[in-house]
């Protein structure tokens, strides 16, 4: 299963590879690492 995460800074859209389970949670924000603008940003997650 692909998650689609948007950046709120830079708005590129970063696909993860994610488990398949009951994190099904439409506008869930996660924070990672961008690697477009290089710093650790709240993901929201798109579909
Ligand atoms: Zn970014």
């Amino acid at each position: 299963m692909l998650s689609w995460m948007e950046c709120p800074a830079c708005h590129q859209v970063t696909p993860i590879q994610r488990k398949r389970g009951k994190t099904k949670r439409r506008g869930h924000v996660k924070t990672m690492w961008c690697p477009f603008c290089k710093k650790v940003t709240p993901h929201r997650e798109r579909f």
